[in-house]
């Protein structure tokens, strides 16, 4: 069964074809400036890249370059698009009423348009990608994969904000939590490496958006990210959870709509707004190495608000069995992991730091120090993977 992984942005669609008989990715590959001009990057194992401008005034074109770059007799890997069984889209927030991933219809399209005021900047595009998918693809089953959906089981206690009960009833303004695939992901690898279905787990996805999420039993009990992805630690961009006061307070001070403010916040905070020099944690780690004060203090904010919410979720679930690196800071910044995990031994977490340093960046490692209480693992995430999973169980 191949399926096909469509990840729509709003420039942007990524692609991945999955033969999930033998687990392989077939193809891979990024549409680029859709709207704009439009570039197209696609790649095969063992076959060259390929790289092309090609004009994308929509996603439709977009998906149509895609499939005829995967039925290319040279560049292509199926001789024809009815190979492709059924099409999973990424998408970032369900809203209340997508608790699992579904096959898409006509009623859940319009539940997903009803929704793009929770989520401005993710909906639309990814609404789009999936109608120029059902248009160029009609006769396949669509589904879609929700970021949210992990957290569809959070108790009521862990999601709903103390502010007055009826801006939730109105506005549905609580804790939707992002990530959830990686998470899941992730914490199923886990969880297996553990062979106990029951662990209690955190996971860390440390990325340029990053979250950190608790699971016992193979579910979310709590989660860093909230209404919105800017919550929980700082961001390249954004700066996770402060008082939230000071939005205000920087509206008044600098004379900013609320539009400018969210800006400020989103875009310019982070590491990037506390650094100065960049939002990539690896300019900032070189920075931080050559004695900028600003770069070193960016990252130890960072590490700072990791620990406070590992510490606070080990009290949330009387204890912990696994605490989980992904992502590409959790992946490849073996500093970071260092300087997260020191002087945690309290809770059972210490780490085998020669190991750290000297395992292989992005591959699965088992870093847990000799007689530690708790594993510490670096696990490469892969959402589209899960993806192409849920689209397989529900179209099969
Ligand atoms: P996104 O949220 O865009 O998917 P990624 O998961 O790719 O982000 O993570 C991007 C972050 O990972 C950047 O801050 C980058 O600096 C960091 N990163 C990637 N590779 C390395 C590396 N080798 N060492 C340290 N940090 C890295």
């Amino acid at each position: 069964m191949k399926i096909l992984v469509v990840n729509a942005g709003s420039s942007s669609l990524k692609y991945q074809l999955f033969d999930m008989d033998t687990n392989e990715v077939l193809a891979k590959g990024l549409c680029e400036r859709i709207g704009i001009d439009g570039i197209v990057t696609h790649k095969c194992p063992g076959k060259a890249d390929y790289k092309a401008d090609v004009d994308f005034p929509n996603h439709r074109a977009a998906i149509e370059c895609v499939l005829s770059l995967l039925t290319d007799k040279e560049k292509g890997v199926i001789a024809s698009v009815e190979e492709i069984s059924a099409v999973g889209h990424r998408f970032a927030h369900g809203g209340e009423k997508l608790k699992k991933s579904a096959i898409l219809g006509d009623q859940e399209l319009a539940y997903l348009e009803s929704i793009v005021g929770l989520n401005p900047l993710h909906g639309p595009p990814a609404i789009s990608g999936l109608k120029a998918c059902k248009e160029v693809m009609p006769s396949v089953n669509h589904v879609g994969v929700f970021d949210t959906s992990y957290y569809s089981d959070m108790e009521d206690y862990a999601y709903i904000y103390p502010i007055p009960y009826e801006l939730y009833e109105k506005h549905k303004i609580r804790r939707y939590g992002f990530h959830g695939t990686s998470h899941r992901y992730v914490a199923g690898k886990a969880a297996e490496m553990l062979g106990n279905k029951d662990a209690k787990i955190i996971t860390c996805h440390l990325g340029n958006g990053s979250s950190i999420t608790a699971t016992v039993n193979g579910k979310a009990v709590d989660t860093s990210m909230g209404f919105t992805p800017q919550d929980g630690v700082p961001m390249g961009t954004r700066s996770g959870a402060i008082d939230p006061t000071v939005v205000t307070f920087i509206q008044k001070a600098e004379g900013l709509t609320a539009e400018e403010a969210d800006k400020v916040l989103n875009k310019e905070a982070g590491l990037l707004g506390i650094s100065g020099i960049s939002s990539d944690c690896r300019d900032i780690c070189n920075a931080a190495a050559e004695g900028n004060y600003r770069a070193a203090l960016a990252l130890k904010i960072l590490v700072h608000n990791i620990k406070k919410i590992i510490g606070s979720y080990v009290a949330e679930m009387n204890g912990v069995d696994a605490v989980v690196f992904t992502a590409g800071i959790g992946e490849n910044d073996r500093q970071i992991r260092e300087d997260v995990c020191k002087d945690m031994s309290f809770l059972g977490i210490e780490i085998d730091e020669a190991f750290n340093q000297s395992c292989k960046r992005g591959e699965f490692a088992d870093i847990t120090a000799k007689g530690a209480k708790v594993k510490t693992y670096v696990i490469p995430t892969n959402e589209e993977y899960m993806i192409a999973l849920d689209t397989q169980n529900l179209t099969k």
